[in-house]
């Protein structure tokens, strides 16, 4: 079975993280055999962008959610080896600056949101505001209980003007995520990413897992579906991830746009000389 049907949370599902076991590898015993699939997804990727792009027509939108240390800047870098940077974005969301507070949650995606042909990819998202705002308490209930609907119908809206929309959530266990912390304490060269903060929030855990379940439920729709992908091996993670991806362009039915110059004319016009070589040379 296809990694977009074992984890796609099936809309209205609820959805119990405790249950999905986040070091889940399926039948792939190690990154060195499962490296040869990554691969092969990566250049269908690769070839893939480069239709989308060329029949610049469709669109991709990639959500990345997760706690911290998970993996979304990993999945970042991994994804775009798979394409060419020209068409696609990364766009990492923030606290919102003064000019976005002083806007509707959604003014700030919908920006960013790719263009015809592009990929654009959300590192954290809109999302953030039914997540890190609902934990800390940063807009009363009343507020970011509404938000659920008002994205269904955002990310509606995106869809219909041919973007294809798949949300992922990282899932790790505690322990992944403090081995992860004490890496980045341990080593200089990642000293950098690690903070107070990413402790203190650590401990919101249970809160951070009550949000994520209820947005999973309430926005995982069949236009904008979320995954739950199993992301304490690195590996597995980005397996998972490259073939939902590789596979959700294989359906957009993407293909080269046809050429609208006359070929023949343009190369007796500039390339007689050459066809004349080649002539020649075939002894015709
Ligand atoms: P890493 O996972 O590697 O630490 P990061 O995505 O956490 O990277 P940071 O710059 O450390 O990047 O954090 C961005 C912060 O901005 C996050 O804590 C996130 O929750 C916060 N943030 C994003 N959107 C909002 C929002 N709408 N309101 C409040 N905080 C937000
Ligand atoms: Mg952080």
């Amino acid at each position: 079975m296809s990694y977009r049907k074992i984890f796609v949370v099936e809309p209205g599902d609820k959805v119990h993280l405790d249950k999905i076991d986040p070091s889940f590898t399926g039948k792939h015993e190690s990154h060195e055999k499962a490296m040869p699939k990554i691969q092969e997804h990566l250049a269908r990727m690769d070839k893939l962008q480069y239709l989308l792009y060329a029949d610049g027509d469709q669109s991709l939108l990639v959500v990345l959610q997760a706690l911290d240390a998970a993996g979304k800047d990993g999945v970042v870098r991994h994804l775009f080896t798979g394409m060419n940077p020209q068409g696609t974005s990364v766009f990492g969301f923030k606290q919102p600056s003064k000019d976005e507070a002083a806007h509707d949650f959604l003014w700030r995606a919908h920006q960013r949101v790719p263009g015809k042909g592009e990929i654009v990819i959300f590192n954290r998202s809109h999302y953030e505001d039914v997540l890190v705002v609902r934990v800390h308490k940063l807009v009363a209930k009343p507020v970011w209980s509404k938000r659920y609907d008002l994205i269904n119908d955002f990310e509606k809206i995106v869809s219909n003007n041919g973007t294809r929309i798949l949300k992922f959530f990282l899932h790790i266990s505690p322990e992944e995520q403090l081995s992860r912390f004490k890496q980045r304490l341990d080593d200089p060269s990642r000293n950098w990413k690690i903070s107070d903060a990413d402790y203190s929030e650590r401990e919101l855990w249970a809160k951070y897992t009550e949000a994520y379940e209820d947005a999973l439920e309430r926005t995982s729709t069949q236009h904008a579906p979320w995954f739950v992908i199993p992301a304490n091996h690195k590996w597995f993670r980005d397996l998972a991830i490259s073939e939902i991806i590789a596979d959700t362009l294989d359906d957009m039915g993407l293909k080269l746009p046809p050429t609208h110059v006359d070929k023949e004319a343009i190369r007796s016009k500039y390339h007689a000389a050459e066809q004349e070589q080649a002539g020649k040379a075939s002894g015709a």
